[in-house]
């Protein structure tokens, strides 16, 4: 077995109660993934089977890669977390192969969760080659694979990534393939309020105004939640190497790293907006349209 394609198996912790906010996405994937795979025979009965893709796009660092992993968790399957860069080979067929050979090991390790972040560049223009015959190859591996032609997929869930889902083949999004596309957007107020508890807890801070911060944070990513909470750490340790006293992190310190970093969702989402209203005929980015209308929002 290529030792290389065992090392694509991630060992993960995250639960779902990890994870703040995304309710709607949480129910979806429990439905789709978590209670088919706990419970087979039932679907079974109703003639369908486990398995399947969704297709998961949005801004950066809203929580993709993180809810596929708190899935694979949740229903104590095996996770992959592949982005094509590891499959990409130089030599003809070689990525076909890799490809083969990656889900023929999760169909081994079943119930697997399959991760491939970057889903776009499979196929995509980046990747045009001459008459772009190499990529088209690679696509219908991608395809085989997925339609499961010469294999068994029970129990194989595969979760695409991508923040430009218009740039994606549009063979994987049909039915029997990613069936399902879901918008990931930065996490709403509640969900940002529970984020910085999240990240904060174990953490020594004084008693914390989670809803002030969440009023301030408006189109933060998670991943920027994160990098406002270390830069208050950083603050406090900067103060304790000054003064020799540890001091507690306050709402007031969580302010001041507001202030100094921005939201990092904004360009994606102005730059979506665009792309949508040219390119929404089969209100494939109806959640996007809803999000941007959202008063609370802008
Ligand atoms: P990219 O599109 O850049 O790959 P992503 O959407 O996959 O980004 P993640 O890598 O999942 O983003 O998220 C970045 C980090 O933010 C995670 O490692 C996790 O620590 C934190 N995070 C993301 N979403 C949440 C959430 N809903 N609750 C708590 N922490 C979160």
């Amino acid at each position: 077995m290529n030792q290389d394609l065992e090392s694509l198996i991630e060992s993960t912790n995250v639960t779902f109660n990890d994870i703040g906010g995304m309710n709607d996405l949480k129910e979806e994937i429990k439905l789709n993934i978590i209670y088919p795979f706990k419970n087979p025979e039932l679907f079974i009965q109703y003639g369908r089977k486990a398995g399947g893709g969704i297709l998961l796009y949005g801004p950066p660092g809203c929580g993709k890669t993180y809810i596929a992993k708190a899935t694979a968790n949740e229903c104590n399957a095996t996770f992959f977390n592949i982005s094509i860069a590891d499959i990409l080979d130089m030599h003809v067929g070689t990525s076909e192969r890799k490809l083969h050979e990656t889900f023929q090991l999760a169909r081994r390790k079943a119930p697997s969760v399959i991760f491939i972040d970057e889903i776009d560049a499979l196929g995509n223009d980046r990747m045009k080659t001459g008459e772009n015959v190499y990529a088209r190859t690679l696509v219908n591996q991608f395809l085989n694979e997925l339609d499961g032609l010469a294999s068994d997929n029970t129990s194989i869930m595969v979760l695409g990534a991508t923040n430009v889902p218009w740039f994606v083949d549009t063979a994987l999004k049909r039915p029997g393939r990613f069936d399902k596309t879901i918008f990931v957007p930065p996490p709403e107020v509640n969900a940002r309020a529970k984020i910085f508890e999240l990240l904060l807890s174990g953490k020594p801070i004084e008693n914390i105004d989670y809803k002030l911060l969440a009023a301030k944070t408006n189109r933060y990513s998670a991943a920027d939640i994160k990098a406002v909470c270390n830069a208050a750490i950083d603050i406090k340790i900067r103060e304790a190497m000054k003064t020799g006293q540890k001091g507690l992190i306050s709402t007031q310190d969580l302010l001041q790293a507001i202030q100094k970093i921005n939201p990092t969702t904004t360009e994606w989402l102005y730059t979506t907006e665009n792309y949508v209203k040219y390119s929404n005929q089969s209100g494939m980015y109806d959640a996007v349209l809803d999000y941007l209308n959202k008063k609370e929002n802008n």
